[in-house]
């Protein structure tokens, strides 16, 4: 049993790479303007060396898909009662829908509206994904 302090309820997103927390919130689409949010950045890692810790109150469900996209290595956590009641890991998504938008623009999701913009994974070690309409290439790697 862990106990995790300031955190009565919520979801605690541990190992992300030391400077990636802002990116990954962003991705995530939490609301500052309701839910509590804190990162800790460059907190000292035994694993990584340095790493960036969100904590997001009374919310206990995240987009398991935007994580494992933007950094598979993370762990999730889900506090209950001060408690770690659960540990995900997320894995790559095969796919995903209106995450990552096209950069190409001559792509017709740059040029029409309303168009889902779908990425596939093409290369798991590189962390890339490729766009379904004009097969253009988007590495989420940390660099
Ligand atoms: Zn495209």
């Amino acid at each position: 049993m862990v106990v995790v302090d300031s955190i009565k309820k919520g979801i605690v997103i541990d190992h992300i790479t030391a400077g990636r927390g802002m990116k990954l919130l962003e991705y995530l689409d939490v609301d500052t303007a309701h839910d509590t949010v804190a990162i800790i950045a460059n907190a000292v890692s035994h694993k990584l060396g340095k790493k960036d810790i969100i904590k997001i109150e009374n919310k206990v469900n995240v987009d398991m898909d935007v994580i494992g996209l933007i950094e598979p290595h993370a762990t999730v956590n889900v506090i209950e009662d001060h408690v770690i009641v659960r540990k995900v890991k997320p894995t790559l998504p095969s796919r995903v829908e209106n995450v990552i938008r096209c950069r190409n623009p001559r792509c017709v999701t740059a040029t029409e509206r309303g168009i889902v913009h779908t990425f596939v994974l093409t290369d798991e070690e590189n962390q890339e994904y490729r766009c379904i309409f004009c097969d253009e290439i988007v590495s989420m790697k940390a660099e």
